[in-house]
């Protein structure tokens, strides 16, 4: 077992935390946060170095990239921004991956390409009024019409909707069906007649809109069917496992990110005398939040080791998901009380570390849900 980072890591590493510090500097992330305005030109450039073609393979312009990398790269992006990750995520590493698994040759030679060099993106169209972690309810309906698909439904939460050129539909094809044979993926591309898309307000990285999504006689070609009719399941079941390992990496990059800042501002913050890194309370805090990094990392990657090997990692990719993103809450809380009063000013960053983190514990599966996914992967196989 060798626990030493490589050199291509440590350097994707540099490149990332470099670029962004450069790019996303605090007060740029919170001055668009604030005017709920999406950063089409950081995510054009952060593209530009090959974030976004990282979920699929080097002939359609992506880089194969393995999964150590990817998380490295969600870790530097949910570090230096939370909106710009909410929009890349989905994008690069679910909808994408997603057609580069699962799509016809005219659909990867259509999309990912675009996707690759930042000109696409593609909202994630899973959630639903009555359905958030019961997916079995998923409602929305597609009905065959000669060529077309013709869709009913809402769909709720779907992040970078507004300004996203496909959403990737998760619609029910047969209503008779369990859902694991009576949902399909439909790509609906911007502008489709019937679609309306209303950004809701929310706590964090407000620059990418979350929304609802009202879909009435949506028609689209039968070409757009991702997969196999009926089979959408399997492509949730496909991806969700590397979903999860990722969600944990943002959890990690964001914790990352809290320790970074409140270390430079306990060894600078003077209070009786000495820095307050110097006052043992604090210096505790550090310990615990090095200590939150440390394992989410660890527990991270070796999810992510597990699925590039092909091997099971169910377990591990919840386990990831858990623990990184309660770490990554953990180390914002104690982030905002190293700080003292200016943790909550917002052009130190720590608040906005703190109001986005909260979404990591509750997307891509609820920490609740993962517990049960954890109790019964153990019932199965023990650890
Ligand atoms: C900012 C934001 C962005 C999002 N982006 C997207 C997106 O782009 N695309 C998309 O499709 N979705 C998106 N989501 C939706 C997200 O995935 C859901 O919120 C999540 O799956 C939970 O569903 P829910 O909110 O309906 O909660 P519910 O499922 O109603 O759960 C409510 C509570 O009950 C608990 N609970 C429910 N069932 C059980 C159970 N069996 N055992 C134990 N506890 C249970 C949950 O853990 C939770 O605490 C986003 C959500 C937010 C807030």
């Amino acid at each position: 077992m060798d626990f030493t980072i490589s050199a291509e890591h440590q350097q994707l590493r540099t490149t990332l935390r470099e670029f962004f510090e450069a790019e996303a500097p605090i007060d740029e992330v919170a001055r668009f946060d604030r005017d709920e305005e999406f950063n089409s030109e950081l995510y054009r450039k952060a593209a530009g170095l090959g974030l976004c073609g990282m979920g699929f393979g080097e002939e359609y312009g992506g880089s194969d990239a393995d999964q150590i990398s990817i998380c490295i790269a969600v870790e530097e992006v949910a570090r230096a921004s939370a909106a710009l990750a909410y929009a890349w995520l989905p994008t690069a590493t679910f909808c994408a991956k997603g057609i580069a698994r699962f799509g016809t040759d005219e659909q990867k030679k259509e999309i990912l390409p675009k996707v690759a060099d930042g000109t696409v993106r593609i909202a994630m169209g899973l959630s639903e009024p009555e359905a958030g972690s019961d997916l079995t309810h998923l409602s929305t309906r597609a009905v065959r019409d000669g060529d077309d698909f013709v869709i009913n439904g809402q769909k709720v939460f779907t992040t970078g909707a507004d300004t996203a050129d496909y959403i990737f539909a998760f619609v029910r094809t047969d209503p008779d069906a369990s859902a694991s044979k009576g949902l399909s993926v439909l790509l609906i591309p911007k502008g489709t007649e019937g679609v309306t898309v209303q950004p809701l307000r929310k706590l964090a990285g407000q620059a990418t809109h979350t929304c609802e999504v009202f879909l009435h006689d949506v028609r689209v070609p039968k070409e757009n069917l991702v997969g196999e009719l009926g089979r959408g399941s399997s492509i949730i079941f496909g991806l969700m496992d590397a979903e999860r390992i990722y969600v944990g990496a943002e959890g990690t990059g964001l914790g990352q990110g809290a320790l970074d800042m409140a270390l430079k501002y306990a060894r600078e913050r003077v209070q009786f005398g000495k820095p307050i890194i110097e006052h043992q309370a604090v210096a505790h805090m550090l310990a615990d939040m090095a200590m939150d990094v440390q394992t989410s990392r660890l527990i991270t990657w070796q999810a992510a080791w597990k699925l590039e090997q092909g091997l099971d990692c169910t377990m591990e990719a919840s386990m990831a998901k858990v623990h990184g993103s309660e770490a990554g809450t953990r180390c914002a809380g104690r982030g905002m009380q190293i700080l003292g009063g200016y943790s909550y000013m917002v052009e130190y960053g720590m608040e906005r570390y703190w109001r986005e983190t909260k979404l990591y514990e509750i997307a891509g599966g609820t920490n609740q849900i993962m517990r049960n996914m954890i109790a019964k992967q153990l019932g199965r196989r023990g650890l």
